[in-house]
């Protein structure tokens, strides 16, 4: 169905431009590159399993539980109603 206002495809091509942006916006936040050897918090030795696990990890799994441990009580009253609605 042509919509008369605009050539056929341009529509398509600024939803394609978003995605775009959107991947490339994702993806400059992801760890990239192999990530680290040694934590980058308290230099302990990442062991190599977590290495392959987690591509682009750079903290140890103390530090990261720490890490997520922060974060979870941030968003405490998300998590509890989420917990909630599984009951
Ligand atoms: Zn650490």
């Amino acid at each position: 169905m042509a919509s008369g206002w605009a050539p056929d495809g341009a529509v398509q091509d600024q939803i394609d431009g978003s995605i775009t942006d959107a991947v490339r916006l994702a993806r400059s936040r992801l760890p990239s590159g192999p990530g680290e050897i040694y934590c980058q918090e308290c230099g302990e030795e990442i062991p190599e399993a977590r290495r392959l696990a987690m591509p682009g990890a750079r903290l140890c799994v103390a530090c990261q539980s720490g890490h997520d441990r922060s974060a979870a009580q941030s968003s405490y009253n998300r998590r509890g109603s989420k917990d909630s609605q599984l009951k």
